[in-house]
């Protein structure tokens, strides 16, 4: 094996065994290439292992090119390590909050943070046979684990063979950003590849970027117990959800010790020897601060290199993998999906990328990648979720909109669980009830989105959603409340005059 294609280094023991055993088996033997295959797949994260087994569902033959783990960042350093840690972030939080609902709980409650970490392993390598070399062979993909490269515009190489495609997949995600800040490079610093290796808390994180990395990791390790400092950009933290929301997880991150300070741009780092000592200005005044451990968050870059695109024909910026509608690149024998082309770098956006692929790969098909609605959530107390346009987007594209917004202060539900912090904002079409985006930020918002999205997709209106019946007491009725806000507004002065004669008249 090429160092090129070694896999990141994991504590051993035996959850990462297993995990290993499942995504990159050491004593693996790539198969013989077929002649040529209807459709080469290079990386396995989620927009290939779908591509993959969507594909050899279908009948194809499917060859799936993975380097490090398969599984990708969602299953080994993404969504399953950070949601595990989240969770158990929550269980701290809930026991520290317990005494608001009259459970009295002993003063001196620890967190192991060993026991979560070893926790997250053992459920990210329960979680991992899913994604496996060995289910992929048995579905009927040939499984190449090592550095895919195009050496021509119809063939890839791996570990030396040669394989031939009718058509591929460029599906080789992204990786943390290296942010030109100064001094970065002089000191150690952690990223989303090596973050869920640590076993011990440290006891002070530093972490640049606000972004959703940055917000769930922040809260996470404050409520384990971590002093927290998040240095965010001048926009603030999250700032692509709109102000009143990202406020709203401000506040929370604050509430749970998160310590904040501006000016990332501004952020000058050095070696100190309590670790790594953070200077800048936030609101216009100085600090200077030393952290055990610091997590840089500040974006994705794509993984373009060593790829061989150029001798594909695949064109490329630093953007990612340049696709059309239908994520055909230059090359209109090669596709891409997930992260690597897309500015959505979420797992179901990956999946739907994929399922796009396989249609318009394989068969004559016209399916487009901005026909999908893709919602997305920010796992933090309150969780933001969002879907479809942002009011400044409707602005931007001339769009006028309505907006219908259901505080949580006042849905029974959330007021009972004590999870008030929060709102159901909806905006359709001036005039209509054509629903044109959505935010929610709630404790569960992640879950309540999907309602919103589900409507768009079958394009039901806003007074649909006021008339289903929803479960009382629930936080989804807040979701039917914005419907009856809608519906609200159809009673015009002039109806209203005509329903007040008719039942005088009926009295
Ligand atoms: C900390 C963190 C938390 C996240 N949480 C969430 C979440 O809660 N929800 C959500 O929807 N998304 C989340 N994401 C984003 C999500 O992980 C990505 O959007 C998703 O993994 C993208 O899938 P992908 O298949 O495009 O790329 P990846 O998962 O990155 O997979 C690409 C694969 O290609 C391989 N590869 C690269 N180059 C080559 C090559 N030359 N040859 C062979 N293989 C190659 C890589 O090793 C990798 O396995 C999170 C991300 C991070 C970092």
């Amino acid at each position: 094996m090429s160092e090129q294609t070694q896999p990141p280094v994991l504590p051993w023991d035996s959850h990462n065994q297993k995990l290993v055993s499942n995504v990159h088996p050491q004593d693996w033997k790539n198969p013989t290439p077929v002649k040529r295959y209807n459709l080469v797949v290079i990386g396995g994260g989620t927009a290939g292992l779908v591509s993959a087994i969507g594909a050899a569902g279908l009948g194809a033959k499917v060859a799936l090119i993975e380097k490090h783990f398969l599984g990708g960042d969602c299953l080994n350093v993404g969504c399953v390590p950070s949601k595990a840690i989240i969770r158990a972030a929550r269980a701290a939080a809930a026991v520290r909050e317990a005494a608001d609902f009259g459970v009295n709980v002993p003063a001196a409650v620890t967190v192991d943070f060993g026991k979560t970490m070893e926790r997250m392993r053992r459920l990210r390598a329960d979680i991992s046979p899913h994604d496996s070399a060995k289910r992929f062979t048995e579905l009927g993909v040939d499984v190449f684990l090592g550095g895919g490269k195009f050496t021509c515009p119809d063939s890839v190489e791996v570990t030396g063979q040669t394989l031939r495609f009718s058509k591929a997949v460029i599906a080789t995600g992204a990786r943390a950003a290296a942010p030109p800040i100064d001094g970065l490079s002089e000191v150690p610093y952690l990223t989303n590849e090596t973050l869920f290796s640590v076993t011990e808390l440290p006891k002070r994180l530093g972490i640049i970027g606000a972004g959703p990395i940055g917000c769930e990791m922040a809260q996470a390790f404050a409520r384990l117990g971590s002093e927290v400092i998040l240095v965010q950009s001048e926009d603030g933290i999250l700032p692509r959800e709109d102000r009143d929301a990202a406020e709203l997880v401000r506040v929370a991150l604050e509430r749970d010790g998160v310590k904040l300070l501006g000016g990332a741009k501004e952020i000058k780092l050095s070696k100190d020897p309590g670790g790594v000592r953070m200077q800048g200005k936030s609101s216009g005044r100085a600090y200077s601060e030393v952290v055990d451990q610091l997590l840089v968050a500040v974006g994705r870059a794509p993984n373009v290199e060593g790829l061989g695109l150029e001798a594909a024909g695949v064109v490329f910026d630093k953007k990612g993998v340049k696709v059309n509608d239908r994520l055909q690149t230059a090359n209109p024998r090669i596709f891409a999906a997930g992260d690597i082309c897309s500015p959505f770098k979420f797992t179901h956006a990956a999946d739907f990328m994929a399922r796009i692929v396989i249609q318009n790969a394989l068969f004559i098909g016209r399916a487009k990648a901005s026909a999908l609605n893709i919602p997305w959530a920010t796992y933090t107390s309150p969780e933001i979720a969002h879907v479809g346009l942002y009011e400044k987007d409707a602005k931007e594209k001339g769009i006028e909109v309505d907006t219908y917004t259901q505080e949580l202060a006042k849905v029974d539900r959330a007021i009972l669980d004590g999870e008030t912090d929060g709102f159901v904002r909806v905006h359709v079409r001036k005039g209509t009830d054509e629903i044109l985006g959505a935010t929610i930020v709630a404790a569960h918002a992640g879950d309540l989105i999907s309602e919103i999205t589900l409507a768009m997709n079958g394009k039901l209106g806003l007074k649909t959603i006021g008339s289903a019946i929803h479960p009382y007491p629930t936080q989804a009725e807040a979701i039917r409340k914005v419907g009856d806000l809608y519906n609200r507004t159809r009673l015009t002065p002039f109806v209203k005059k005509l329903m007040g004669k008719w039942l005088s008249w009926t009295r």
